[in-house]
């Protein structure tokens, strides 16, 4: 049997002193980049709504179906040992991709969405009573709005927000001094989907712990960018989904300091997160088994596991110094375009520029741009009270990725002045 992917070789996502990445080498890794679209090459920018999967990731789940299919934890068959092998090596390596305490601080989920819901219903849920508060952001994903609203509504709490200035940034002061005594959970997103703002999670952490109020950080979009070191920030939990991160999509993960994963009670039950049923009495499994009801999306894992090889073996420093490169080339570029207007112009952000241009609808910037084979998001980004906050319906989202090139930039550009001088 040819080499699994747990058992690969891989490296820390720390410092290394190659040579700066190579996006034209990066992106013969991934075969639906060579693809056309309406009879031009595909420039995609919508890497933050789903990341392309490099072969090895597209390959790794293929091998998983044709040569070890099998649940996982259950048999003691060859299969089920070397499909349960595989899975639990993505634990590991999230583990490590996150620099997490320990293996068993990793909950497999299906995304962020379900990590988000877990803790509100889990944790939050048992612990809020009426006039209690969570605090969030102007700038949240409704992954990070809607869980909280729902378990508050349930006990007479509330969600706030913490403002934002009109440049994107959080307004850290107004945050820390809505951490009052009535906040009983805050969260917020490493980095803006829309905006692209990177937040300053590590002085957040600080200031909730310093007042013991625990806080979630939603980094779906700060995976695939950063390198994530959990402890460091000193938050308490943490949500990341596969998709973005170069993976398969239902994937994802939710690390928890052991000590709040122990205190939590499951969310789903069922199969494999119990340790002895009866009709008097169940006990559960410890975490991370303890929230992983059911048969998980085995192939989508050893597909993560594929993908976060592949991430350190190119390097998260790499990655970055790549991406903010283009990110610098492309708001030039962009700036350029006369009657466009930018959301999100802070010094410290990732590779994703919102933008509308004056006169022309988000949509039809969008359809357009596809027909001149470049894929870019519009709408409200699942972001509506950013949306509210900027006093528009929708924006039209670049989000770029390593593989993208500064030439994509180019062609992207001159499509938007074709489209400009068409409706504007
Ligand atoms: N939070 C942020 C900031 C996101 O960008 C997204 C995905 N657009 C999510 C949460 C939800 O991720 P998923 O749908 O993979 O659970």
């Amino acid at each position: 049997m040819s080499a699994r992917p747990q058992d690969r070789e891989h490296t820390q996502p720390g410092l290394s002193n190659r040579a700066p990445l190579d996006p034209l080498r990066a992106r013969a890794d991934f075969p639906l980049l060579s693809r056309q679209v309406h009879g031009k090459p595909l420039i995609y920018f919508d890497n933050a709504n789903t990341a392309q999967k490099p072969a090895v990731v597209i390959e790794a789940v293929d091998r998983y179906y044709r040569e070890f299919n099998a649940n996982v934890s259950r048999a003691v068959h060859a299969l089920g040992e070397e499909a349960t092998a595989a899975y639990e090596a993505t634990r590991d390596k999230l583990a490590l991709f996150i620099n997490a305490k320990s293996r068993d601080e990793v909950v497999l989920v299906s995304g962020t969405t379900q990590a988000i819901n877990l803790v509100a219903h889990s944790y939050a849920l048992p612990r809020l009573q009426a006039g209690d508060e969570i605090l969030v952001t102007t700038m949240e994903h409704h992954a990070n709005i809607v869980p909280w609203q729902l378990v508050a509504e349930r006990r007479g709490a509330k969600v706030v927000a913490a403002p934002i200035t009109r440049s994107g940034e959080l307004i850290v002061e107004e945050f820390i001094a809505r951490l009052t005594p009535r906040v009983k959970f805050a969260g917020v997103t490493h980095v803006s989907n829309v905006l692209g703002t990177i937040n300053p999670v590590r002085e957040l952490a600080k200031a909730c712990r310093a007042r013991g109020i625990p806080l979630l950080v939603d980094g779906s979009q700060a995976a695939p960018h950063l390198p994530i070191d959990v402890q460091a920030l000193g938050c308490d939990f943490y949500a990341l989904t596969g998709h973005k991160l170069f993976g398969p999509t239902g994937t994802g993960a939710l690390w928890a300091r052991r000590e709040l994963l122990e205190a939590m009670p499951p969310f789903f039950g069922g199969g494999e997160m119990i340790k002895m049923v009866s009709f008097d009495k169940t006990t559960f499994a410890d975490p991370p088994h303890k929230f992983e009801a059911g048969t998980p999306n085995i192939a989508g894992f050893v597909g993560l596991g594929a993908a976060i090889d592949y991430v350190n073996d190119l390097g998260l420093d790499r990655i970055g110094a790549a991406e903010r490169d283009l990110l610098a080339y492309a708001t030039d570029a962009l700036k350029s375009v006369p009657g466009l207007r930018l959301f999100g112009e802070v010094p410290h952000k990732a590779a994703v520029l919102s933008f509308l241009i004056d006169g022309v609808h988000a949509h039809d910037l969008a359809t357009l741009l596809d027909h001149e084979g470049v894929a870019v998001r519009s709408g409200h980004h699942c972001a509506h009270p950013l949306m509210q906050f900027y006093g528009v319906p929708a924006t039209a989202r670049a989000s770029l990725a390593f593989y993208n090139t500064r030439a994509e930039v180019d062609a992207f550009v001159a499509a938007i002045e074709k489209v400009r001088k068409l409706l504007a």
